[in-house]
């Protein structure tokens, strides 16, 4: 039995494995794809404290090696259950197997939406992006296109057009869904341009992204950019145990800067909870918080 089970080797997963292991505790990590979490689909990151420039892989290898150095045990497994029994939890895995802890905390992420168009997973980092705040600043003085119609991807075209020699914002129907005002923002600036009623239907370029195929109306309209930004949502990896958690509407962890949850023994950290900002360092916060809560509640 561990003191702490850690569901999900991300960033927030990673860090609070240190972070407890260092106050004594024992710790296991279940993470079920890659340690790392979804940096490791980004290529260069520029924004993370203390690194000027580091791959996203080599930052995930990083986390992970410092939390094993700290004395954290890691599985790669997938839980998809949590039960608890006089006190004590069990992550239920699909393999079969199964690890008991005192405490959890769940770390477990979110994934950005994806269009769903071939070689779309290929071209991420080579054009294709899901994180304006990330990865704009690789597109200074470049034509880009932003998907989506909600306050992201409003708020993404903003963002991008303070350094981007054009943004177009694609967007499937004839209105937005986001704030009036952002809208009127957008229109206030010259290097913008709405196309609606369009979908995405095919990236275009070999290694590294060119343009991108639009169907406005009908019509087949290709557009030359060097950056397709996708802003259609994300969807927090919390289907396995909502039984434990309050969710918002969107289904993210409904907990405050405490980290802590609705049930006794549980904690939640990172992406998965409902927050303003998500970013490597509000999610290495996060998981900093988390383990310390998690530490507290286990020494009451
Ligand atoms: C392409 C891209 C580029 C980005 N660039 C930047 C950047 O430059 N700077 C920046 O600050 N942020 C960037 N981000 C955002 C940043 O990656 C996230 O904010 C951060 O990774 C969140 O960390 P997390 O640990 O909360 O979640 P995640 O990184 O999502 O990690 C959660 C982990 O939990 C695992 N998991 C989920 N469910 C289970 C389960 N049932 N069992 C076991 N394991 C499970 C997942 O496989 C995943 O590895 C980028 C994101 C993307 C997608």
């Amino acid at each position: 039995m561990y003191d702490i089970l850690i569901i999900g080797g991300g960033p927030a997963g990673l860090t609070a494995a240190t972070y407890a292991c260092r106050a004594g505790k024992s710790v296991l990590v279940l993470e079920k794809a890659a340690f790392g979490g979804q940096i490791t689909w980004s290529p260069r990151v520029e924004n993370f404290p203390g690194f000027l420039s580091v791959s996203g892989n080599e930052l995930g290898d990083k986390l992970l090696e410092q939390a094993m150095e700290q004395g954290a045990e890691v599985e790669l497994e997938e839980v998809t259950g949590l039960e608890k029994t006089n006190g004590t939890w069990t992550a239920r895995c699909d393999s079969g197997a199964a690890f008991e802890g005192r405490a959890v905390i769940l770390a477990a992420g979110a994934h950005p939406r994806m269009l769903g168009l071939p070689r779309e997973e290929e071209l991420v980092g080579s054009g294709v992006g899901y994180c304006a705040v990330c990865d704009g600043a690789f597109y200074k003085g470049k034509a880009v296109a932003v998907n989506g119609g909600g306050n992201s991807a409003l708020q993404d075209a903003l963002l991008l057009s303070e350094s981007c020699s054009k943004v177009y914002l694609i967007h499937r129907r004839d209105a937005f869904r986001g704030e009036q005002k952002l809208v009127e923002a957008l229109e206030q600036r010259e290097n913008v341009e709405f196309v609606l009623n369009a979908s995405v239907t095919a990236l275009l370029g070999e290694e590294e992204l060119r343009g991108v195929l639009v169907e406005q109306e009908g019509r087949s309209r290709e557009i030359d950019v060097d950056g397709l930004f996708v802003a259609i949502g994300h969807q927090p990896d919390l289907e396995a145990f909502g039984q434990w958690l309050d969710r918002d509407k969107a289904g993210y962890a409904d907990s405050g800067e405490d980290c802590l949850t609705v049930t006794e023994g549980l904690f939640v950290a990172g992406d998965c909870r409902k927050k303003a900002v998500r970013q490597l360092t509000t999610a290495a916060a996060d998981g900093a918080v988390a383990a310390l809560a998690a530490c507290r509640w286990l020494d009451r």
